[in-house]
């Protein structure tokens, strides 16, 4: 059985201001809590599909708690997205990156009532340190690693061009070497990278496909691509075995429903999409694998079924890209 699986970054409005470099003294009624999850819910269940949420505690209001609540009702996965979303976070010293993860994952648990099995984190960054704090905490799985080198060029880019413009950017680029690590799940040990053939740990990449470019497929480049390059990169992925889908709360926001999405108009390219267009492609997207026979589950049971030596791999011979 092929795997597919859906998971929603769930990023406060700061954060992408932070990554813009526009100041704010915070938001009062923050858009993608009050409608980007819920619509993501409401997409999932209507599909019978389990997704998971990454959450950080930066930015979330208690009264946001509700959706949380949510999430777990519908049978979804809710997972580690760090404490304060620093994307500097694999710079911190090693006792500061413990408290990082071990506060938000005590933040989760208390508030949602959940066991928290799994981490992304902030702009995929990754290191050493970091993978053996996840599993010190007791996680069996990070879903970090972005083998995308496109992303890492247009990352690049765009880090050098706010700093050339007097913005800086808060984001970090720890290692370029991920662009180029493998696309299944495997049990890895010291990085993203250092895979292993047995293990207690796993890694989840987040997919991308075409050799060379490695154009990623996430909520991004579904809402924004034209249709025959959607339809294109659907139709080269469905000879993998796993299909890691990474979105984002924003994706399935309206830019007209809140007056602070207006500092990043022109600046977040999905934002210029109507809704209808971005639930449409979502769907898309999930009859196409359903379609093709895969079966969508969370990060967390796809993690469990590599653990227990039940998940399908890749062809043998099957070539990255
Ligand atoms: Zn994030």
């Amino acid at each position: 059985m092929k795997t597919a699986c859906i998971n929603v970054d769930v990023d406060p409005l700061v954060c992408y201001y932070a990554i813009h470099g526009i100041e704010t003294s915070g938001i009062a009624e923050d858009p993608v809590y009050i409608h980007g999850i819920r619509r993501f819910i409401e997409l999932f269940d209507k599909n019978s599909v389990k997704g998971t949420f990454f959450i950080t505690a930066h930015g979330f209001d208690a009264k946001n708690s509700g959706i949380l609540q949510e999430i777990v009702r519908s049978g979804h996965e809710i997972a580690d997205h760090s404490f304060s979303h620093n994307y500097q976070l694999t710079r911190l010293p090693k006792e500061e990156i413990f408290q990082e993860i071990k506060k938000n994952k005590d933040f989760l648990e208390e508030t949602a009532g959940i066991v928290c099995k799994g981490f992304r984190s902030p702009g995929y960054n990754s290191s050493e340190e970091l993978i053996s704090v996840l599993k010190s905490v007791g996680y069996t799985y990070d879903s970090s690693l972005f083998p995308s080198i496109s992303y890492y060029i247009a990352k690049w880019l765009l880090i050098n061009l706010k700093k050339l413009s007097g913005h800086n950017s808060k984001s970090i680029i720890s290692s370029f070497a991920d662009a180029f690590g493998k696309y299944t799940p495997e049990f890895i040990d010291k990085t993203v990278r250092d895979t292993k053939k047995e293990g207690n740990f796993v890694e989840l990449p987040m997919t991308s496909l075409f050799p060379i470019a490695n154009i990623p497929l996430i909520g991004t480049s579904i809402i924004t691509f034209p249709s025959f390059l959607l339809g294109w990169m659907l139709k080269i992925s469905k000879s993998r075995s796993f299909i890691n889908i990474e979105a984002h709360g924003i994706d399935l926001c309206d830019a007209g429903e809140s007056s602070d999405f207006d500092p990043l108009k022109g600046k977040q390219p999905d934002l210029a999409f109507s809704l209808g267009r971005k639930i449409e492609r979502f769907q898309r997207v999930i009859d196409f694998y359903k379609n093709q026979g895969f079966e969508f589950k969370t990060l967390a049971e796809v993690a469990e079924m590599k653990l227990n030596g039940k998940l399908d791999q890749q062809k043998k011979g099957e070539k990255n890209g």
